[in-house]
């Protein structure tokens, strides 16, 4: 259980107790009439075996007790609107308060997913202008918004790539991936089928070119690359890439999770790739964290829109001679539904809603202040956290707590054992901790995995300048303060340092599993 906050020390346990402790006989937050005339109704729809004798065991609460236990629980967790969040390839973003309204908005609310399509032209017509927004955006024509997340996009492309290649009669086996991807592709590619082979990195950190053109087979069927790296690099030998793929039978797919850096700069269709995933929840400012759901929608070239998961959402011209939009179902080489519906629609409406505000200016504006901020943040801080790859970055940057003048020695040693020459003053963990101190989330630790005691850094183009300089400050400071105080840390937050390993495979989450574990101690 949370131990006792010491940043409210005057607040009792009470604000952090569970419903069930708080739970009085009787207690109420609303009391209904006693329904007697409906009792014989009642019997006749809900047969006597159905019936409980005795209400369910729930917590009796007031409103108040329900409305305060929420409200202390949200404020325990830090958020995009509490806090700078600089967590590297989430793009916390803020999440515009105007794209919630328009998700409100009860034409968009109320719709029910089996309405038939003549009623919902106008949820049709906003789904149909995003699948053309994200088109233009990718340079890639064929959109499907169906997959609910990035990983989900990644697998859908996979499918599609394998449905592809069925097609043609190839026998093709292997993804290629470079060392820093993002673990959820690996992890796709395995979940289509796919052995994965591993392309290095390169001393400038983007994909060594000679590495992957010796990896190159006829079993190749894709290579996914991220573009910008998960190092904040943009991978300047992509076209060389991509036709070394594509002379090689093979597809180029670009994971676009964060297309924060070159939104309305460049598009990864006239780079080479044949296949993308977009994130919504993060480079459209859908909430996420926590706030979900996420959408993870795809572009695909021409020669693969055939393959997109099933319903399509098509234009037509109505007897009216004015738009009609359909759902076609009739797609016979496609690889089926991979979500229920048209996908997470809620927060499709949250991106189109950003999209439509910024226009070509605002997004390219979002790119050139993503890449300012984070080169900011980059200058100030090098000194204290250098960064091994990069004398600038895109969107984000990895930085290290090893310091030394032998830096590049200790990252290859690192990169060839997984292991540490020495023992570092300062982890990445430490500094994560301490900040949360400085009333800042921490930044991504610990990855991509081939710069050791990584700090992966994002700030958004959303962050003004003043939050970017105290966010460096603390930083800087905390390089000076004493070690005992930093390796304690956090201080001021309800719970600590919990045993993360433990955490993740043996999450506690409901009350029954607490109620064992203290019982069996
Ligand atoms: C976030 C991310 C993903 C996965 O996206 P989800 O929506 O979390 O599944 C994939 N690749 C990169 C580079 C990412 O940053």
């Amino acid at each position: 259980m949370a131990t006792k906050s010491t940043r409210f020390p005057l607040r009792d346990q009470r604000s952090l107790a569970l419903l069930k402790e708080l739970s009085r006989p009787q207690r109420r937050a609303a009391r209904l009439p006693v329904a007697d005339d409906a009792a014989d109704e009642l019997q006749q729809w809900l047969p006597e075996e159905h019936r409980s004798d005795s209400p369910p065991p729930l917590p009796e609460l007031s409103e108040l007790d329900l409305v305060r236990h929420f409200v202390n629980l949200s404020a325990l967790n830090m958020s995009v609107d509490s806090a700078f969040y600089p967590l590297g390839s989430c793009t916390m973003k803020y999440n515009p308060k105007r794209h919630e309204w328009a998700a409100r908005l009860p034409g968009f609310l109320n719709v029910h997913p089996q309405q038939d399509d003549e009623s919902v032209q106008g949820m049709l017509a906003l789904l149909y202008g995003m699948q053309e927004l994200l088109a233009e955006i990718s340079g890639l024509p064929c959109v499907s918004l169906q997959p609910a997340a990035g990983a989900q996009g990644e697998l859908t492309c996979l499918l599609i790539a394998a449905a592809y290649y069925r097609d043609q009669g190839q026998q093709r086996t292997k993804v290629l991936i470079p060392d820093s991807a993002h673990g959820t592709n690996p992890a796709s590619a395995a979940l289509a089928g796919f052995d994965c082979v591993t392309v290095a990195s390169n001393e400038r950190g983007t994909v060594d070119l000679a590495d992957l053109k010796a990896k190159l087979d006829p079993q190749v069927a894709v290579c996914m690359i991220t573009n910008p790296n998960t190092l904040g690099l943009f991978e300047t030998d992509i076209v060389e890439v991509a036709q070394a793929l594509h002379e090689n039978g093979s597809l180029l797919y670009i994971d676009g999770a964060n297309l924060n850096a070159i939104l309305g700069k460049c598009r990864p269709g006239d780079f080479g790739a044949d296949m993308m995933h977009f994130n919504v929840h993060k480079t459209f400012t859908g909430p996420h964290g926590s706030g979900g759901p996420g959408a993870g929608p795809i572009a695909v070239r021409e020669e693969l829109g055939a393959y997109l998961p099933t319903p399509v959402i098509v234009r037509e011209r109505g007897e009216d001679d004015r738009p009609r939009y359909r759902l076609d179902y009739d797609r016979p080489r496609s690889v089926g539904r991979v979500h229920g519906f048209f996908g997470n629609v809620g927060i499709l409406v949250r991106g189109y809603c950003y999209l439509r505000s910024l226009g070509p200016e605002g997004m390219r504006r979002v790119a050139e202040n993503a890449v300012l901020n984070a080169n900011y943040l980059l200058a100030r801080v090098r000194e204290a956290y250098p960064v091994p790859y990069g004398q600038r970055c895109m969107h984000e940057f990895v930085a290290t707590t090893v310091d030394g003048d032998d830096l590049q020695e200790v990252v290859r040693y690192w990169q060839q054992r997984h292991l540490l020459p020495r023992k570092v003053a300062l982890t990445a963990q430490d500094v994560a901790k301490r900040l949360l101190d400085y009333g800042f989330h921490a930044p991504t630790v610990y990855f991509p995995l081939i710069v050791p005691e990584a700090l992966m850094i994002e700030p958004t183009e959303t962050e003004a300048k003043e939050t970017l300089d105290a966010f460096a400050d603390a930083l800087l400071a905390i390089r000076r303060e004493e070690r005992e105080l930093v390796r304690e840390a956090p201080h001021t937050t309800p719970v600590r340092r919990p045993d993360e390993v433990r955490a993740a495979r043996h999450p506690v989450l409901t009350w029954h599993e607490l109620e064992q574990i203290t019982q069996d101690r």
